[in-house]
């Protein structure tokens, strides 16, 4: 429990009254000093990401990029940019792999790590510390260099900030968070500006109690990134879990220690995240050509991790080859992380094929 960041929100309401469920996510995630990405090394501890399972992953995203910049005809210098590194351990990987595959690629490479959270920070700078290819720091994207760049962010979208709204006999209201009675944080509804009347276009004919979720900064993010991409071109990866192109309904959870628990429960001790609805990412993402969403488990055989596992088993004991088969299946198959999870490619005009790892039926060709 961080009672100092609870009692400074409630603080906040009591004065201004209740606080976009945006306000308070950023808050409980990214608060400097008390946010859950701010304190202690929660990724592994709570829940394991993908780069986390195996190093496969993270190789295979390198291998990727490399595929890109070959067929954009090996542009120099080139940025490689991951967006929220956790413990920059899929970049340690990345890096490996495009270090044997593509000596070319690491000759001209910057690597930079998008990150607000210090201790992160300081956690990657330990795992990339014998990376001898220059590493930076980013508060933001905006600061990132003017170069063609290959980006890769797994788990990013979802720990940005939501906001959402309620369909109600009232029409269309915003879901914030106030406090009830007992001082518990709480869901309570607000007006919606005239300003945000976008949102009576997000569901057609709204039923009474739908809720919609959007994700200003992401879309901000994704306007950023595509509009470098199709300046300097280059290609970005987007991995994340979410429905697919639809808006998912509430889909704020809360993750602690113990599991899953209430989603306002614990401003800062807990991870909160919310699905990523890739089709509002897709539609604001100009001048580029975006692939997907492509389930995780059908990339990844795509991309060869069936016979990549089985190299690795060849040099492997026993315990060995049986952690890689675990790691296999929770990162392709549908019981682990294989259909939820899904995988979403931008690339500048240029590349003028698909991406590996995506079928040219897999553009998005706009809203139907
Ligand atoms: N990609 C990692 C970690 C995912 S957790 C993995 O797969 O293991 C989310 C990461 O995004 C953390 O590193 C967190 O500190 C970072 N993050 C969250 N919000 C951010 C923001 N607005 N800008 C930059 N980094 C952010």
């Amino acid at each position: 429990m961080n009672a100092n960041l609870s009692e400074r929100l409630a603080q906040d309401i009591r004065q201004r009254g209740s606080i976009g469920l945006d306000e308070y996510m950023r808050a409980a995630l990214s608060d400097e000093r008390e946010g859950y990405y701010a304190t202690g090394n929660p990724l592994g501890r709570d829940f394991t990401t993908a780069p986390e399972v195996s190093q496969m992953f993270g190789e295979l995203a390198g291998l990727w990029c490399v595929d890109v910049w070959t067929r954009l005809g090996e542009p120099a210098p080139v940025s490689l940019v991951e967006l929220g590194p956790g413990r920059g351990s899929l970049m340690l990987d990345a890096l490996r792999a495009v270090a044997s595959a593509s000596p070319a690629f690491m000759s001209d490479l910057e690597v930079h790590l998008v990150e607000t959270s210090a201790s992160l920070q300081r956690t990657q700078a330990r795992t990339l510390g014998g990376v001898d290819i220059p590493v930076r720091w980013h508060e933001s994207v905006e600061s990132l260099p003017e170069t063609p760049m290959l980006l890769i962010a797994n788990e990013f979208f979802d720990a940005l900030p939501i906001r959402q709204f309620a369909y109600t006999a009232q029409g269309w209201r915003e879901r914030r968070v106030g406090l009830a009675e007992d001082d518990a944080f709480t869901i309570c509804l607000g007006d919606v500006a005239e300003r945000e009347s976008r949102l009576y276009t997000l569901v057609n004919d709204p039923a009474e109690g739908e809720i919609v979720e959007i994700r200003p900064e992401a879309e901000r993010i994704m306007r950023f990134i595509s509009g470098r991409l199709s300046k300097h071109s280059g290609a970005a990866l987007l991995v994340d879990y979410g429905s697919g192109m639809r808006p998912s309904g509430d889909s704020l959870s809360a993750l602690g220690r113990d599991g899953f628990v209430e989603a306002l429960a614990d401003p800062g001790a807990v991870d909160l995240s919310a699905w990523v609805d890739f089709g509002a990412l897709a539609r604001v993402a100009g001048d580029v050509d975006v692939f997907g969403p492509v389930p995780q488990g059908s990339f990844l055989r795509r991309l060869g991790i069936v016979e990549r596992a089985e190299r690795l088993r060849v040099h492997a004991d026993e315990t060995q080859a049986r952690e890689i088969s675990t790691a296999l299946s929770r990162l392709i198959e549908p019981e682990g992380m294989g259909v939820l999870f899904k995988v979403m490619a931008l690339v500048s005009r240029d590349l003028q094929t698909e991406p590996s790892g995506f079928l040219d039926a897999e553009r998005f060709k706009g809203d139907a």
